[in-house]
């Protein structure tokens, strides 16, 4: 039950963050809610502000790149509108998906039956697996490698190991100056929770440098109101350094002693003292360095400050103690 006064309760609850630096947005969406652009010649992006897809027009008809739910009915009128301003087929023909979560391709069987659905052999599986009738799974699938000849454009998919999930894989446009990775860089953004909500933080952290290996210009990273570029992508890539640089520097310096004295009949309570120390004294001075510089570090930094320090302790087994 919410009463007018529990809402403004509730309001006045919220936090203030600073505001959204000018260099993290991008164009205007129109009256139906979306905005569509030309990447490079027959390349374009489409965006709600919050999501992205993709798609090539070519003389065979029109290859998309994920379909987010939140895009939805949209893609089909932004495909339409570019489709008849150039006179070409809006007939779309293949739909090539990204990774396998919802948030990306929920809007998957908005197209009818004759698309043919590309993606990872992990995809598929995993689509099979969860059975969501708004994401039929792949027909077609690849294991490390794929390369796509449709309508006379050239599109190179790779995967290279898990990151933000463990079937994300590499979009390269080679012939657009062009590439599609998702959930790993949000441009002019800080990432989202515990790093863009990622399975693999030593993944996560090393996509960056796999997607500056390629050759490409335009980057399209799946979220918020523009395109990337490679600063983008080497900013978010300092901005990882850091959270790890300052991380390691709380684990050290942060005696966990006083906790396990407190809370000496319950260690669970130590134990969550503790890990909010740490992710305190790691978050600090990274929020400090990028507020202003990638909208909403102050909003999230602490989150993924968290998920590094947990993947730093656990995976790389940083700081760990072994009782002699
Ligand atoms: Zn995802």
């Amino acid at each position: 039950m919410t009463s007018p006064a529990s809402g403004t309760d509730t309001a006045a609850a919220l936090l203030d963050y600073a505001p959204v630096p000018r260099s993290a947005l991008g164009p205007a969406l129109n009256d139906q809610g979306y905005y569509v652009g030309r990447v490079e010649r027959n390349l374009y992006w489409v965006t709600d502000g919050s999501y992205q897809s993709a798609f090539l027009t070519t003389k065979d008809g029109v290859v998309l790149f994920d379909a987010p739910p939140s895009i939805g009915g949209n893609i089909r009128r932004a495909v339409d509108e570019i489709a008849s301003a150039n006179g070409v087929s809006n007939k779309v023909t293949h739909l090539i998906y990204s990774h396998h979560h919802a948030d990306h391709s929920g809007a998957s069987s908005l197209f009818d039956k004759n698309v043919v659905r590309i993606g990872h052999e992990e995809t598929r599986r995993l689509l099979l697996r969860d059975n969501d009738p708004a994401r039929p799974a792949p027909e077609e699938t690849f294991a490390d490698r794929r390369t796509l000849k449709i309508g006379g454009e050239r599109i190179e998919l790779a995967w290279r190991g898990p990151n933000h999930s463990p079937d994300n894989i590499y979009i390269h446009f080679p012939d657009h100056d062009a590439l599609m990775l998702i959930d790993i860089v949000n441009s002019g953004w800080a990432p989202i929770s515990i790093a863009n909500l990622s399975e693999d933080i030593p993944g996560y952290v090393a996509a960056p440098a796999i997607a500056l290996d390629y050759p490409w210009k335009h980057f399209m990273g799946g979220h918020v109101t523009r395109l990337g570029t490679r600063d983008d992508v080497t900013l978010h890539q300092q901005y990882m350094a850091d959270i790890d640089a300052s991380v390691r520097k709380a684990l050290v310096s942060v005696d966990p002693t006083p906790f396990f004295q407190k809370y000496f009949d319950n260690p669970w309570a130590a134990v969550s003292a503790l890990f909010e120390a740490w992710t305190d004294a790691g978050a600090a001075p990274v929020i400090e360095k990028y507020t202003g510089v990638l909208a909403a570090a102050d909003v999230y930094t602490r989150s993924t400050v968290f998920w590094v320090m947990e993947s730093i302790r656990l995976d790389l087994g940083f700081g760990s103690y072994v009782h002699p």
